[in-house]
């Protein structure tokens, strides 16, 4: 049966990976929108490829670049971030949901709200909405395909399993590049050390969280909302060959895992076929070549974004919307080389502190603690840059 797929960040890593896929079995495919953010040629060019019946791209100025190179194609092209809601309210089997930050949360909600089941990566929209999307899913009876390729391991590991069998969960973390860093190595650290990650190829955003850790702890956050087995059954062990990709253990104390290759292709396999399986070209385990596999407790002293996650997730209320947006802010301040590596959990620790955030009710509210937590981080930008 041809089924109808939405992909919502196409030109990004999880979006080419899924594209990859789609590609090796392309008679089971059809797309119905693909989207990006400002790169119009790279989006026209998936678009003659892989002819969606809409492209859209977020930012209005490419609109016009984007029609006129899809003119005569018969595909439609629209613009700006009310196109994005409107393509994901589209009739669709799966939306893949693999824009980077809380940009992807309005386009992802209305999929969930429309009752498209979603293959979510964009764990920042379920950060700063966690209770919203999983209500709207509940709601629409759509379900939440995890991407993310701890969650998704999770999600395998408990397939016909109750919550209450549960006994704990725990996400692996890689440790990043900086695992064995001192605090006083890390402050030197530039952006191309911190995007290279050592085992997953991703984007700039998610490699630089997975340096500092915050990608760990929004994935606590992420679990935690997936996974409603409770916050205290929520772990982190580190695993610097990135093979065992989570693991659940129930209360007969009997711990599944899920392993594989660090090919995100694996994940996104898993959520696209689901409930079957479909074949994918990544490499199998040779668990014999790789010989060994360690681990060992996080340190949150040299990393303190994980507590800083549990803390806001602890709360509850708007402090996960404010964690992530001043996040977002700082990290692309560091990407653009103008604050130090250690100074990213610093400004999301000082706005948190700073303001407690009204708790969000809708929407709309998320969306105002986003803008208002964007200007205070941005603040804290610029005062440290001129310190
Ligand atoms: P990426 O930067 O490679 O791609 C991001 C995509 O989002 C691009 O298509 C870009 O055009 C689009 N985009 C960016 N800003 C946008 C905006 N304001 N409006 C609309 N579209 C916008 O990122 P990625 O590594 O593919 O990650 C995507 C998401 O998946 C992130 O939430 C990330 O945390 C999650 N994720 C990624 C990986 C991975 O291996 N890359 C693994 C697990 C989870
Ligand atoms: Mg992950």
């Amino acid at each position: 049966m041809i089924r109808r797929l939405a992909i919502f960040g196409a030109t990004g890593s999880v979006g080419q990976s899924t594209l990859d896929l789609v590609r090796r079995s392309r008679a089971d495919w059809q797309i119905s929108a693909l989207t990006a953010n400002s790169d119009v040629e790279a989006l026209a060019a998936l678009a003659r490829e892989f002819q969606p019946e809409l492209a859209v791209i977020a930012d209005p100025a490419g609109y016009h670049g984007l029609a006129s190179a899809l003119d005569g194609t018969g595909i439609a092209v629209a613009a700006g971030a009310d196109a994005l809601v409107e393509a994901a309210q589209c009739p669709a089997d799966l939306v893949m949901a693999a824009i980077v930050g809380c940009a992807g949360l309005a386009p992802t909600m209305a999929a969930l709200a429309t009752g498209t089941n979603v293959a979510l990566a964009n764990k920042e929209a379920l950060v700063s909405a966690g209770a919203l999307m999983t209500a709207a899913a509940h709601a629409s009876g759509a379900h939440i395909l995890p991407v993310d390729s701890e969650h998704n391991a999770i999600f395998q590991c408990l397939t016909g399993a109750s919550y209450d069998q549960v006994a704990s969960i725990t996400l692996t973390a890689s440790g990043g590049p900086f695992r064995t860093m001192s605090a006083a190595e890390m402050a030197r650290v530039t952006p191309a050390q911190a995007v290279a990650h050592p085992n997953w190829s991703m984007g700039a955003k998610i490699s630089v969280d997975s340096a500092t850790m915050m990608n760990k702890g929004l994935e606590l956050i992420e679990a935690h909302y997936l996974f409603p087995v409770g916050l205290d059954r929520i772990r982190i062990l580190v695993h610097p060959q990135s093979v065992v990709h989570s693991l659940v253990e129930f209360i007969d104390h009997s711990t599944l895992a899920q392993l594989g290759a660090p090919d995100m292709r694996i994940p996104i396999a898993s959520a696209l076929a689901w409930p079957a399986r479909m074949a994918t070209p990544c490499a199998p385990l040779d668990l014999a070549c790789i010989g060994r596999l360690d681990f060992e407790a996080p340190d949150e002293v040299r990393f303190p974004a994980t507590a800083l996650c549990r803390a806001a997730i602890a709360e509850g209320g708007g402090r996960p919307a404010q964690l992530n947006a001043a996040n977002e802010i700082a990290v692309a301040a560091f990407l653009a080389g103008r604050i130090s590596f250690p100074a990213i959990v610093d400004i999301v620790r000082a706005v948190m502190d700073a303001e407690a955030p009204p708790v969000p009710a809708s929407l709309h509210d998320i969306f105002t603690i986003d803008a208002s937590t964007r200007a205070a981080a941005a603040q804290r930008v610029e005062s440290l840059e001129h310190a």
